[in-house]
């Protein structure tokens, strides 16, 4: 029976086999060289001390049915997420020897520190079962669900997945600033941030009302059903929409090109599970790209590739269901409170491209004489050694779409390029002592 001794004596038997095989890993229990991975091996720690909180605080002799059904129950969940930490080890295997391009990892632990905060502990891991996807404060279910137990990690732990054959592809890993972008909505309350300033207009609200209304009598499914379901998916999207804003602001074209060539083979204008509809995304992204004062430099650098980008865009008021016309004509009308919400989280990070533009021209220039291309004077910005690196790769492979695919197989480039970004990051950080 659920809660009766045999049943105790399994869970807490093994729940103790659990926690010391994690223990006994050398790549828990040996301390990490510097600060990379500190976070999630103490994250990992305290759901350990967790545990053995809970099962130090379990029912005792007298205690009713119900309450060792519920100790039953809190040691079944325990013992599964300790099952599932044991995917940390190799992360924390992954962060003394990281198997990303160097330069990549550099630039992102600088988008992380931008988007999420300085206290974020970034762990960069291929998985070949995951796409491009980021967890934080992964085993936090049971650790604030444990009454009367205080974690001793305050330190964000973002764990970001990436699939190994792209390990070198550089100019693909802009993808990485959309997925800080996650981590940072969740940090920072963003879709709550963009979903108050909506519902305080009247427009919006009004025609919400209109929306559930009309649905209801279409459908015969209550209010309440409609309107959550609405509600559910319009913070979907604008969590979605936001991290591509916010990618944006860190990486500027450097992300438009990679973002295009990433989602576009994957979907057009239908509706995604979490995603809204790529013409959508590619139509706002577009919109916050010429805001922020890069169309002239994109349309320089390739303007076929804008004319293409611009018919998708066009194609973003194509006609869908109900219910997402209105999320999409909603989130269209509202694209200045998306990009204001990015651009107030960034601030003075945000990449300027009055500054990034020359350094990026200077970048292209030495990449096509096959320079390493780390700056003549000055260490260049690794951000505009990125862009540079990609106005390189189109001048090189051709302004159009299968140009921007061809250019991810170009090794030798993506080679200068994540060199680069490592020596100037290297350059920038060391300071000499006056
Ligand atoms: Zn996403």
């Amino acid at each position: 029976m659920v809660g009766d001794a045999l049943d105790f004596q399994l869970l807490l038997a093994s729940a103790r086999h659990e926690i010391a095989t994690l223990l006994d890993d050398p790549r828990l229990s040996t301390g990490l060289p510097g600060k990379r991975g500190g976070a999630l091996r103490d994250h990992v720690l305290d759901l350990i001390a967790a545990v053995e909180h809970r099962m130090a605080h379990g029912p005792g002799g007298g205690a009713s049915q119900r309450a060792r059904s519920a100790f039953a129950r809190s040691m079944r969940q325990s013992i599964g997420v300790l099952q599932g930490a044991h995917a940390a080890l190799p992360w924390l295997e992954a962060t003394r020897r990281p198997s990303v391009n160097l330069g990549s990892l550099y630039v992102t632990e600088e988008w992380a520190r931008i988007l999420v905060g300085t206290d974020v502990d970034l762990v960069v891991v291929p998985d070949p079962e995951f796409m491009y996807a980021t967890t934080s404060w992964p085993f936090s279910a049971v650790i604030n669900e444990t009454p009367g137990f205080t974690a001793r990690n305050t330190r964000r732990p973002v764990v970001l997945n990436y699939p190994l054959s792209d390990a070198d592809r550089v100019l693909l890993h802009p993808i990485f600033a959309h997925e800080l972008g996650h981590a940072s909505v969740d940090e920072h309350h963003l879709v709550d941030a963009v979903a108050t300033e909506l519902d305080n207009d009247p427009a919006f609200t009004t025609a919400l009302e209109d929306t559930v209304n009309a649905m209801v009598a279409g459908t015969g499914l209550a209010q309440t059903q409609i309107s959550g379901m609405l509600r559910g998916l319009l913070l979907d999207w604008i969590e979605e929409l936001l991290c591509d804003h916010l990618a944006i602001e860190i990486a500027g074209p450097a992300f438009m090109w990679p973002f295009a060539l990433f989602v576009l083979p994957h979907g057009y204008g239908e509706v995604g599970r979490e995603h809204p509809p790529n013409t959508l995304r590619v139509r706002l992204a577009l919109e916050h790209l010429a805001r922020r004062g890069w169309r002239p430099y994109m349309d320089r650098i390739a303007p076929e590739i804008m004319v293409w980008l611009d018919g998708i865009a066009g194609d973003a008021t194509g006609a869908l269901d109900r219910l997402f016309a209105f999320l999409r004509d909603q989130l269209l009308a509202h694209a200045n409170v998306l990009q204001d919400t990015a651009s107030r989280r960034t601030g003075a990070d945000a990449l300027d491209p009055a500054a990034m533009e020359p350094a990026a021209d200077e970048a292209a220039g030495l990449l096509e004489r096959l320079i390493l291309p780390v700056g003549l004077g000055n260490p260049l910005d690794s951000r505009a050694i990125l862009l540079g690196g990609w106005q390189r790769a189109i001048a090189e492979h051709g302004d159009h779409p299968a140009g921007l695919v061809e250019a991810l197989t170009d090794r030798r480039l993506q080679e200068l390029v994540g060199k680069a970004i490592e020596l100037s990051t290297v350059a920038s950080a060391w300071k000499p002592a006056k």
